[in-house]
């Protein structure tokens, strides 16, 4: 049995995967209009992985029987303009998503619930890589400074993300 207390928390993160999803498109648009096609790409394709977890979610709580609740999704105000400030916001939010994940697998645990729990540790895999992967782009983009031939070598290689 999953707990109401466990449904509610995931309910929540679904909305919190939705948001990244935002979150992920409004960067990619802003960054498409500064020229930095590449790394707009690599955000659309965030983009789309955010989707996927928020499905990913969606599906689980459906698999145990409840019945997912949607809520609104904030467009948030877009303040980082630099890719470097884009890529350290992208950061800072993706902790906070591991941080949120790993409060609803400390709750899971504490409900005994061990499915929710096994459901959970793919996501708190999954925070490691993105934590990885977005520290990158900030040391990137931080070694590049202002120099316009290694910002575009960067550019360029983000371009290339696959789909995954
Ligand atoms: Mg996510």
């Amino acid at each position: 049995m999953i707990s109401e207390k466990v449904v509610k928390a995931i309910n929540e993160q679904i909305n919190m995967e939705y948001a990244s999803a935002y979150i992920y498109l409004n960067m990619s648009i802003e960054m498409d209009d500064q020229a930095f096609r590449g790394y707009a790409k690599w955000l659309f394709a965030q983009y789309e992985e955010e989707l996927e977890h928020a499905e990913k979610f969606l599906g689980f709580l459906q698999t145990r029987g409840a019945v997912p609740v949607l809520k609104d999704i904030e467009v948030p105000a877009l303040e980082a303009k630099t890719p470097l400030d884009v890529a350290k916001a992208a950061y800072a939010h993706e902790m906070k998503v591991s941080a949120s994940i790993d409060r609803i697998a400390e709750l899971a645990s504490k409900e005994g619930d061990r499915a929710s729990n096994a459901f959970l540790m793919w996501f708190v895999n999954e925070q490691v890589e993105e934590e990885e992967s977005t520290r990158d782009i900030v040391d990137m983009f931080e070694f590049a400074g202002d120099d316009k031939a290694v910002l575009f070598e960067i550019d360029r290689r983000l371009g290339e993300r696959e789909e995954d």
